[in-house]
């Protein structure tokens, strides 16, 4: 093979991406990183407001128990020691997640385990009948009975995915943790936290020293970029880079309305979800309470789910068993060519979370540079 201006192009400068060219480059290969948007980080990227990091894509906290990965983003930037505690409300009450004895006291006045494990147990037993749970309604009502389901879950899930929660698959579900302690840690990971002076250091740290070329699309110059580098790694969507051919991936998009408030503290909270269906969105952000900010002022986030629509961006994959049939012709028909591979949420059309995606560009780069 003749050799190229570079031996990594690669598009799209997200966490997948960006980790990505950082190994090649320790390897000594050249990369050369693209995007279509005017910042680098993909979804992590962060706008600063009045000296507070807005998490401009929705809350990213960072949490995992895989000590590799951990070590590897803390030898770029510092991590804090936020901790991820949503409050949920419903119908003027406020209640903790994930579901905890906090909540489970709120919820019903009990106060111990046992007494809580009781009522759940009165709750579930009518739906012993699930073996085999065949979507998230039958899979939430099998683990928590009518209370929780009805309260937290239904309305929040079929607002925030835009479909009855009986055509969604179950293991959406099994992200939430359940618990019979005190404990509002919505994680059940070792490691967790924010980068100290936010999650542009961390991209900034990968990416440092490698050429980057922004508002710049590969797929409408495809000829040319496929001309200076030996193989491309597209961490866009997988069905728009193959022409739709085998039909459109379905996603769900996100709208974020942001407000600056002239105030120090709107809801005493990081993140508050909005449970019930009349609220438009699904929850609120404050800014600052992921640093522990003492600013005069404070920026919320409202975050809206809606359909996707091609131009938007697409945030989640949505893993049924129709989407699930197509991304697999896609990934066959993408392993025909050995100089093309695709990378992280858009790429391999999963609803990773970013150790997943650092995790995954580590196995590729295991793969590929040794
Ligand atoms: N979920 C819910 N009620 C809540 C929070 C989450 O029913 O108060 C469900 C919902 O289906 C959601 C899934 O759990 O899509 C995963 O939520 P999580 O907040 O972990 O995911 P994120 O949107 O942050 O990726």
């Amino acid at each position: 093979m003749t050799q190229k201006k570079y031996d990594y192009l690669i598009v799209g400068t997200g966490i997948f991406g960006a980790v990505f060219a950082y190994l090649a480059k320790q390897k000594g290969k050249s990369c050369l990183l693209i995007d279509k948007r005017k910042h680098i980080g993909g979804n992590i990227y962060c706008d600063n407001i009045n000296s507070i990091n807005i998490h401009k894509y929705g809350a990213h906290i960072f949490h995992t128990s895989n000590k590799e990965v951990w070590k590897f983003v803390n030898s770029f930037v510092e991590f804090n020691h936020y901790i991820n505690s949503p409050l949920a409300h419903y119908k003027g009450k406020v209640y903790n997640l994930p579901f905890n004895m906090n909540t489970f006291s709120k919820l019903w006045g009990v106060n111990t385990p046992s007494e809580a494990k009781a009522k759940i147990e009165e709750q579930r037993s009518q739906y012993n009948n699930i073996i085999e749970p065949a979507n998230l309604e039958e899979q939430a009502l099998k683990l928590c009975g009518d209370d929780i389901y009805y309260t937290f879950i239904k309305e929040y899930t079929e607002k925030q995915w835009g479909r009855p929660a009986t055509e969604l698959p179950a293991f959406i579900i099994k992200r939430i943790p359940f618990r019979f302690t005190y404990d509002n840690n919505y994680f059940n990971d070792i490691y967790q936290g924010i980068p100290i002076g936010g999650y542009n250091r961390l991209i900034e740290g990968l990416l440092s020293g490698i050429e980057v070329k922004l508002n710049t699309n590969y797929l409408g110059n495809r000829e040319y970029f496929d001309s200076i580098a030996n193989k491309v790694i597209f961490t866009g969507c997988i069905d728009e880079f193959f022409g739709y051919e085998f039909g459109k991936l379905e996603y769900r998009g996100l709208h974020f309305e942001h407000e600056h408030l002239e105030i120090d503290n709107f809801q005493g909270n990081a993140v508050v979800n909005y449970n019930e269906r009349q609220v438009p969105y699904t929850r609120i952000l404050e800014h600052k309470h992921f640093e522990f900010g003492t600013q005069p002022t404070t920026v919320i986030t409202r975050e809206y789910p809606g359909e996707y629509a091609k131009d938007d961006e697409p945030y989640y994959p949505i893993n049924n068993a129709k989407n699930t049939l197509i991304y697999n012709k896609y990934k066959e028909k993408s392993q025909q060519y050995p100089h093309l591979l695709f990378g992280g949420r858009l790429g391999q059309y999963a609803y990773f979370d970013m150790d997943d995606s650092i995790e995954a560009a580590m196995k590729l780069a295991e793969k590929e540079l040794n």
